[in-house]
């Protein structure tokens, strides 16, 4: 299909038969007249009553348990930069259409007309009310690390910058999977990180979590190494620093075992992916254009495991396998936080995941004859039905073992049960 006639069709896919991709929906009765006396006045009085003596009860009495924001000011719109509130309503509402379809999570989509962190923050606390949680979407950095550390803070539902958060929970699965098949341990595997933005401070900080060593990180941003002598990083960069001396990335990458990419398209080659050490594991997830095309590093050498954001190879690092399923398990339990231990959860769930036998069903979703754990199969697959009912158990649990469900499952196999249904 040329690239005129996709945009022709991505275009008429938003406009028509109705503009937009969402809507609300009624889910009680609205046929009689009775119906609408319960639905507003005067049966309505008694849930707010109820909710009034204790606000507990909003759960028992309205949608807010099962509805997340995906709130967002536009300012760091998916590879489209700052291009304002309105213009990023589309990836909002797109992403409450994957919270519905993934996880049946209802959103509203909230688009913020500022770039100022005190009065985004005060936007989100004042609308809190509404809702179960709260999904912050395309916030430029290093303002929504800020914005997304206060929101937590200052808040009592869970809320998510999904992308610091959801790439680095779905790296994560994929470096833990790809290490073992490789049997690299992560102590003594060194970094070479291209970029240092939300999406690779993020990853980095969940891989050192997961046992990455600092002095075996270096990264990059449009001025270079994050060195030790450089005075204009941000707090979060700063963690990065290094006192080792390396001239460029090329350098960086000679016998590195894994290549980080989250900055820009096309800056590496064969060659500097032929200087890595043996079996080398290449994450180049600049969107929509890879740090290096997959085609090109994989002909660069037999041994290399490589992921990418796009869809049209193995190994996607899709968000998609996350952020639905972390919601529901966080709502689910009414956890009052997405922490360190439910991200973790995931993690391992995710990886575990791609270690089981695949179901028929998702080979035909994706036209293969056999997925199966290894170099092309590192994650699940965003269509894989187990999803559901193997990621909010695990966030569910771990929310209960950490302290912050408020409401914690007793019966789990009626859970995954109704998780299933
Ligand atoms: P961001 O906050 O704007 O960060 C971009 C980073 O890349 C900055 O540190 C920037 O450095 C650096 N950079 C720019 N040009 C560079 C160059 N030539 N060499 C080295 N570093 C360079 O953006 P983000 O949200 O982190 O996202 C970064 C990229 O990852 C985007 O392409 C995005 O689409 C992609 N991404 C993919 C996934 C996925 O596949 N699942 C998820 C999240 C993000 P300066 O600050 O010096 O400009
Ligand atoms: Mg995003």
């Amino acid at each position: 299909m040329s690239k005129q006639s996709k945009r022709r069709e991505a275009l008429l896919y938003h406009a028509k038969p109705k503009p937009g991709k969402i809507a609300v929906v009624p889910t009680k009765k609205y046929a009689s007249q009775r119906d609408l006396s319960l639905a507003y006045s005067p049966g309505v009085a008694e849930p707010c009553l109820e909710i009034a003596k204790d606000k507990k009860n909003v759960y028992k009495y309205t949608s807010k348990g099962n509805l997340v924001a995906v709130i967002s000011n536009g300012t760091a719109v998916l590879g489209l930069g700052n291009i304002g509130p309105e213009a990023s309503k589309p990836v909002m509402e797109g992403k409450g259409l994957l919270f519905k379809i993934f996880a049946d999570i209802d959103c509203f989509d909230i688009e913020v007309d500022t770039e100022d962190v005190d009065s985004f923050i005060e936007t989100v606390k004042n609308i809190a009310p509404t809702f179960g949680g709260i999904n912050l979407e395309d916030i430029k950095a290093p303002e929504a690390f800020e914005i997304e550390r206060r929101l937590k803070e200052e808040l009592d539902i869970p809320v998510m910058h999904d992308d610091q958060h959801g790439t680095a929970i779905i790296s994560s699965a994929a470096l833990i999977n790809a290490l073992e098949l490789t049997g690299k341990d992560i102590e003594n595997v060194r970094f070479a990180v291209s970029g240092a933005g939300s999406a690779a401070i993020s990853c980095m900080n969940l891989y050192v979590a997961l046992g990455a060593k600092l002095e075996n990180i270096a990264m990059f941003d449009s001025s270079g190494l994050l060195h030790s002598n450089r005075d204009d990083l941000s707090p979060m960069q700063a963690v990065f620093r290094t006192d080792k001396k390396y001239d460029s990335l090329a350098d960086a990458m000679k016998d590195a075992d894994v290549f980080l990419g989250l900055s820009v398209g096309n800056i590496v080659t064969p060659q500097m992916v032929q200087t890595m050490a043996a079996n080398p594991i290449v994450f180049a997830m600049a969107n929509p254009t890879p740090e290096i095309a997959y085609d090109e590093a994989c002909a660069s050498r037999p041994d290399i495991i490589m992921a990418t954001g796009r869809s049209d190879h193995p190994n996607q690092v899709n968000n998609v396998l996350g952020f639905p399923f972390i919601f529901r398990g966080a709502l689910d339990v009414r956890a009052t936080k997405i922490n360190e231990e439910m991200k973790m959860a995931a993690v391992r769930a995710l990886a575990a995941l791609a270690k089981e036998p695949v179901p028929e069903q998702v080979n035909i979703a994706y036209q293969e004859t056999r997925l199966n754990f290894g170099r092309d199969y590192i994650i699940p697959k965003p269509f894989d039905p187990r999803l559901i009912a193997t990621v909010p158990p695990a966030v569910a649990k771990a929310a209960m073992d950490s302290g912050v469900a408020t409401a914690p499952i007793k019966d789990w196999e009626k859970y995954i049960d109704e998780l299933n249904e």
